[in-house]
């Protein structure tokens, strides 16, 4: 300890000294209270987090999802009369399709099959997408299609390859699991915060908290545009019969709490208070 002491020391005014030995010292004494059982509390009283039932199955939606399609209902999008709903499916028709209500940071399933007898190659093979806003997950036909890395299936397009190629074959269904948290602007409309996003492909990681550049056009590189949290979420036709069926939403809503009393140990009947931030424990 002395020669612990005596290194620490070197270089440190009194005053420092005398602090820092008060700090180990203590440091010492809150490690032997907690060798005898004292229990550390935050003092946050945090809200209940709600019980929330799982699918049977890793795709199927939990009981607070948002149902965009079920296999039969396509009435949570608009322009979806210009698409076909058959077996289950919804498929791609004239333009792109978008939803009614708009969504912010959120969790998202959707299910993809590129066409089982494809036609064209690269960007012309089974393309589709699926967008937030301005911003686009790529949905492509990347079974043995060769393309642009930043353009291929799970790609922020134009930014970001997927971390691996996890597609199913033309014809069999591809599952993708998105956490998109969008941007935040200023009220001035500088950007506060870039968009980021976690995407499974079939229940493989294929971008992990990727922080976009801005949009995802074809045509010049991305760029940000100030606009409201919560936009619609949108499916792209891209000129080939791509198929969607189960498709759900869970809006991210960040849990509520409350300090209702400092931190610190308590010990039998004797509270402690501590420094969350610098481990310190106070007066
Ligand atoms: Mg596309």
């Amino acid at each position: 300890m002395n020669a612990f002491f005596h290194h620490a020391g070197c270089g440190m005014r009194a005053s420092s000294l005398v602090s820092f030995t008060a700090w180990c010292l203590t440091s010492v004494l809150l490690h032997s209270a907690n060798s005898f059982g004292g229990e550390y509390l935050s003092g946050i009283e945090w809200a209940e987090p709600a019980v929330v039932t799982p699918g049977t199955t890793a795709g199927a939606a939990p009981s607070d999802a948002i149902i965009l399609f079920d296999g039969t209902d396509a009435s949570a999008w608009q322009g979806v009369d210009r698409w076909t709903v058959a077996d289950g499916a919804l498929i791609v028709g004239k333009g792109m399709i978008t939803t009614k209500q708009a969504f912010g940071d959120c969790q998202l399933h959707i299910e993809w099959a590129s066409p089982e007898n494809p036609t064209g190659t690269g960007q012309s093979r089974g393309n589709s997408g699926l967008f937030f806003g301005p911003y686009e997950i790529q949905i492509l036909d990347s079974y043995n299609n060769a393309t642009y890395f930043d353009g291929q299936a799970a790609a922020i397009y134009k930014q970001k390859p997927p971390l691996v190629n996890a597609m199913r074959k033309p014809g069999e269904w591809n599952t993708y699991d998105v956490i998109w948290q969008g941007p935040r602007f200023s009220a001035e409309g500088g950007l506060e915060r870039p968009a980021s996003v976690t995407v499974l492909h079939n229940g493989v990681l294929v971008q992990n908290h990727f922080q976009l550049l801005g949009d995802t056009p074809y045509n010049r590189p991305p760029r940000y545009k100030p606009h409201p949290p919560e936009l619609p979420i949108r499916l792209q036709d891209h000129n080939n019969p791509v198929q969607f069926r189960n498709i759900w939403v869970r809006p991210i809503t960040a849990i509520e709490a409350n300090r209702t009393a400092p931190a610190g140990i308590r010990e039998g009947t004797t509270f402690m208070p501590i420094d969350p931030n610098t481990k310190k424990t106070g007066g």
